[in-house]
């Protein structure tokens, strides 16, 4: 009886808020909460059947979330977009090839296989075996190389796998089957440090880096930045009719004893059958409601975990990076990383449509502190976040003996951008599986109509916008009576 008075109580103070809004609504039989590549997608394959019974809301002016490519003008609509988000797809995931084909998606490769080199322990090399001898009692076969995956290997199979539940976090399983060494050698070898340093959860993540481990081989770029996807996905929806309401966040979501759900967005007050929630872990606290109270309590939520990430992208007069050459067999070099400043790892686009950009990446860390250094800097000080940039450069390319020394130049714009979390991983100390998760996922509610479609709902295919795409096929297969193939 307590909770249907509170219920009524939220009802009456949320339709009493309504009467400021926009009356008479749109007629949305589904809505759809969020425009990323997973909201986008569910609006485009459910728009072929229902039309403008769909409606998607968006709380930004432009669609694309994590996916997000930029003008150095942004007033401007010439020149070319560069990803202050997401950037390839490899030629292993079939979801995406078959999608950019349905949209006219190009998706183009680098002409030359260019190289990449590391810094770590006071070494570069383009070699990671090399580093060997910076971390005396690697527990590997001299004689066999490729030592970072004879580790990777050890992991995947080590009797201890079976035992890996008991495990209390993934740095302990690493650990244990290849020590301290071994943790400490992977995670400087790797450039996402994240994964070695937040309390993750050990069977889930080693499932997922098996997977990934067979994510192959090569990346492929979309002309116009992996945004295309979405505004070829956006083209077909509207083409069926999805209405599409951007600039308008959802504030709440309750259940309605008639319609089925009652929203309030920005603007306006309205009812809805069925609700796809394509927003991610860090996003969803923040919509009120008691249909989210009902989702976020649940232990399967409560099992995720954001990581930070910082880029910045920067614009320059030259290109200063052309001559970097490998002085071993004059290979031009498209990464680097270090462990020497927060740069954590630039890279420099090779394929053609943004060769001649003028604009890199020359910072990608998911290193929480770096992170939030930077993030503080570009609030705070600009130009000190400039400077240590362009001293993490010139300590990587202008004097390394792998490469031609260049002269680093300085930027003639900057673009930092801090995602508070920029792709999820399930919690040390949860019981889930990520199968358990992106099943619960496509049906946190059983017997509503209310399903979640992110990245972040589908921790094994977690930083990829094919995790996106299919936890939105998973939910759309679930409730929505779809055969999509994965
Ligand atoms: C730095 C970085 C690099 C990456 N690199 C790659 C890569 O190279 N290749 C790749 O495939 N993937 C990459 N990814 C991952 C990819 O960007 C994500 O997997 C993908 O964008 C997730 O899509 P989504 O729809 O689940 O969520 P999002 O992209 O986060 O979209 C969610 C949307 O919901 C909106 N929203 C939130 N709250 C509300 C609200 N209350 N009302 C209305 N709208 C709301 C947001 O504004 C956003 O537009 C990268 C991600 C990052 C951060």
């Amino acid at each position: 009886m307590k909770k249907l008075l509170l219920s009524l109580t939220g009802l009456i103070t949320l339709s009493a808020l309504a009467v400021q809004f926009e009356t008479g609504g749109p007629e949305c039989k589904i809505t759809i909460v969020g425009g990323g590549p997973s909201g986008v997608y569910t609006a485009m394959r459910l728009g072929e059947k229902h039309g403008k019974d769909v409606c998607l809301f968006e709380k930004e002016k432009k669609l694309g979330g994590r996916l997000n490519d930029i003008r150095k003008n942004p007033e401007s609509e010439k020149g070319p977009l560069i990803a202050i988000g997401g950037r390839r797809v490899m030629n292993s995931q079939k979801l995406m090839f078959d999608l950019a084909n349905e949209l006219g998606v190009k998706l183009e490769r680098p002409a030359e296989k260019a190289g990449e080199f590391l810094f770590a322990r006071g070494l570069y090399s383009s070699n990671k075996d090399q580093f060997k001898s910076r971390y005396p009692g690697l527990p590997i076969d001299l004689k066999k190389g490729d030592f970072e995956t004879q580790l990777l290997m050890k992991l995947f199979k080590s009797p201890e796998r079976k035992k890996i539940k008991s495990y209390p976090s993934l740095r302990s399983y690493i650990e244990s089957v290849v020590g301290t060494v071994g943790f400490n050698y992977l995670k400087d070898m790797s450039r996402f440090r994240g994964d070695f340093t937040y309390p993750l959860n050990a069977e889930s993540y080693l499932d997922w880096l098996e997977e990934e481990f067979d994510v192959c081989c090569t990346a492929y770029y979309a002309v116009g930045g992996m945004t295309s996807f979405v505004k070829g996905m956006e083209k077909k929806a509207k083409s069926f009719g999805v209405q599409f309401f951007m600039s308008e966040p959802i504030y709440s979501i309750n259940r309605d004893f008639v319609s089925g759900y009652n929203l309030i967005t920005s603007k306006k007050s309205f009812d809805t059958e069925k609700v796809i929630i394509a927003v991610p872990p860090v996003a969803l606290p923040k919509i009120k409601g008691d249909v989210v109270d009902s989702i976020i309590k649940q232990s399967e939520f409560k099992s995720l975990i954001g990581i930070k990430v910082a880029t910045v992208t920067q614009w320059f007069n030259k290109a200063w990076w052309k001559g970097i050459k490998r002085l071993s067999d004059n290979k031009t070099i498209w990464r680097a990383v270090t462990t020497d400043s927060c740069i954590n790892s630039i890279e420099i686009p090779q394929e053609p449509y943004l060769i001649n950009a003028k604009a890199i990446r020359t910072v990608y860390s998911d290193r929480r502190e770096c992170a939030e250094h930077f993030a503080f800097l570009s609030k705070t000080n600009p130009k000190r976040l400039e400077k240590e940039v362009h001293d993490g450069l010139k300590h990587l390319f202008e004097e390394n003996g792998i490469t031609i020394p260049v002269k680093v130049s300085h930027p003639t714009k900057t673009v930092f951008k801090e995602w508070k979390a920029g792709w999820y991983w399930i919690k040390a100390g949860s019981k889930h599986t990520n199968k358990d998760v992106s099943t619960w996922a496509a049906n946190p509610l059983p017997g509503e109509s209310v399903g979640l479609a992110s990245e972040g709902y589908n921790p094994q295919r977690t930083a990829w916008t094919d995790g996106a795409i299919q936890a939105a096929i998973y939910l759309l297969n679930k409730q929505y009576e779809m055969n999509i193939s994965l």
